[in-house]
């Protein structure tokens, strides 16, 4: 399948992996906007989270390692920030699922 990020998960392009199990990758994001900036994708590919069928425990499964993986980079004391960019309006340029976990300074709300 022509996706990047499936692409990075088959390591047929290169990836600072930080964390990956059977169904979650999750790998720093290649233009940062915070001090710590990862992405975390289900291995399986879903364009947008309307795909995800309903029912479904992936987002709890992702939104669980996402904590985990903020506390790994010593995240909890200060804070972070899950950014999920859905649809074109939503600002999602890589169509295959991602949550980006956000960290390492404030960010203001709303983004710009
Ligand atoms: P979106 O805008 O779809 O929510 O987020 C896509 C993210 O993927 C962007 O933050 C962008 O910097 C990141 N990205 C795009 N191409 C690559 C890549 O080849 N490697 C990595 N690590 N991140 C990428
Ligand atoms: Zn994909």
């Amino acid at each position: 399948m022509d996706c990047l990020f499936c692409k990075l998960i088959r390591r047929e392009k290169p990836a600072n992996i930080v964390y990956e199990d059977e169904s979650v990758f999750a790998f720093t994001d290649i233009k940062p906007v915070a001090p710590v900036h990862v992405l975390l994708i289900p291995k399986e590919h879903f364009e947008t989270i309307a795909d995800v069928p309903e029912g479904s425990p992936l987002m709890a499964v992702l939104t669980d390692r996402a904590v985990k993986i903020a506390d790994q980079l010593g995240l909890s004391r200060d804070g972070f920030r899950l950014v999920l960019n859905n649809g074109d309006n939503g600002g999602q340029t890589v169509y295959h699922l991602h949550i980006h976990l956000l960290g390492g300074r404030f960010m203001t709300w709303p983004p710009g």
